[in-house]
């Protein structure tokens, strides 16, 4: 067997030099537990950034994935498949959606939602200068419509010029919304809880005031639910837990739970009127395989009763870190719902992170001075307590 430090090794000269990794190369995993090339065992509370809710090696999961490997992988959405079909008719069920796109990742989704957005714009008075309003901080992906309404300008610098026409509001902050509404406004979009710029819920009434706005201005409202979605926040999507519904809505990460899959999804409005025949594809999206992995996601999230557990479990986190933000002077505040949650640092979180890794616990950030709380959405309150156990030990030291 080679050992970790080989493999990093191996790693470091055939791969792209995107990610400053973590020195850990990670072998397999059970539940929410995680062990390394060399058998170490890591208590997770990243979930590989939100993705894998039900644990892992869940044999039901397994079992589904196996089964469909066996009938069929792929077809090309040229004909229609089984699996498809009902993971549309559950995504419908769970959205309260009325028309579904698949794509393979989060970024897609987002590319999607853009597109349907202009392409409702254009329906109604055939121009082609339509504006979208952003929020700083916000988090879409890395492909370049996404990267476009992207609120990190570290992220897009060099990557100029982006799609046009986009504006940049503040996030819970109206007026700033107001600010850059023009009559080319097509779309307004935001994370419901913005995850990557710092774990920001959008308030209530800020939902709502947008949402009046894009009723009054016909201004398409997309809500982007790649990472708080799926039971994360204790509802199936945040924006539930408002009752502001959007007119588009994306969904990824822990839809597939480790599968890469996506989705965009629209009302009938919106569907009605935007995309059609031959403006959108994809090769693999909601092939047999991606959707499967939805079907038994969804069916999971039922039987174990997935959202009452992150109610539970979620505000039982929450305690805990409260009384954690309480103890240290150098931690400022907690934010977020559920089982998204941001411990706001005053100093940057690496060290603490990289600390937590080699007592075995996975962490991750959000921003330099964030730590991230993404964990998988079965863990029990006896996860939580070795987990603040852990922690707690690295920030004595
Ligand atoms: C992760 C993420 C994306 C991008 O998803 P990918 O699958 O990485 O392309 C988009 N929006 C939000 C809110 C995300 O958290």
């Amino acid at each position: 067997m080679e050992c970790m430090k080989e493999y990093i090794e191996e790693a470091e000269k055939a791969l792209l030099h995107t990610y400053n990794r973590y020195q850990v190369v990670l072998d397999k995993g059970d539940g929410v537990y995680l062990y390394d090339v060399e058998g170490k065992k890591y208590l997770d509370f990243c979930a590989g950034i939100a993705v894998f809710a039900l644990g892992y090696n869940n044999r039901k999961y397994n079992d589904a994935l196996k089964a469909q490997i066996d009938k069929l992988i792929h077809t090309s959405n040229y004909y229609y498949n089984v699996p498809a079909i009902e993971a549309a008719k559950k995504i419908k069920k769970v959205s309260g959606m009325d028309r579904v796109f698949f794509t393979n990742s989060g970024a897609e989704a987002v590319e999607g939602a853009i597109k349907a957005a202009r392409k409702y714009a254009y329906l109604k008075d055939g121009c082609t200068d339509h504006e979208i309003i952003a929020m700083e901080h916000s988090f879409h992906g890395r492909t370049m419509g996404a990267l476009s309404v992207t609120g990190n300008p570290k992220y897009r610098e060099a990557f100029q010029p982006m799609i046009g026409n986009i504006r940049f509001a503040k996030m819970n902050d109206f007026e700033s919304v107001l600010e850059n509404v023009t009559d080319k406004t097509c779309a307004i979009i935001f994370e419901t809880v913005q995850g990557e710029g710092g774990i920001y819920p959008a308030e209530e009434s800020f939902m709502k005031q947008v949402k009046a706005l894009c009723e009054e201005k016909d201004i398409l409202l997309i809500l982007d639910e790649i990472q708080c979605g799926m039971g994360r926040t204790g509802y199936m999507y945040a924006w539930q837990k408002y009752g502001v519904k959007p007119d588009i809505m994306t969904s990824a990460k822990a839809l597939g739970c480790g599968v890469p899959v996506g989705a965009f999804m629209m009302t009938e409005k919106v569907a009605a009127n935007s995309l059609t025949s031959g403006d959108h594809g994809t090769t693999y999206g909601g092939n047999p395989l991606a959707a499967s992995a939805i079907n038994v996601v969804l069916d999971l999230f039922e039987e174990n009763h997935i959202i009452d557990n992150v109610k539970e479990v979620g505000a039982y986190l929450t305690e805990q870190l409260d009384t954690l933000a309480a103890e240290y002077e150098f931690i400022e505040t907690r934010r977020g719902i559920g089982l998204m949650q941001g411990l706001v640092f005053n100093k940057p979180v690496g060290d603490i992170i990289t600390k937590a890794l080699e007592k075995g616990l996975i962490l991750i950030n959000a921003g330099t001075d964030i730590i991230r709380f993404v964990p998988p959405l079965i863990i029990t309150k006896s996860n939580v307590d070795e987990m603040i156990a852990i922690l707690r030990s690295c920030l004595e030291e």
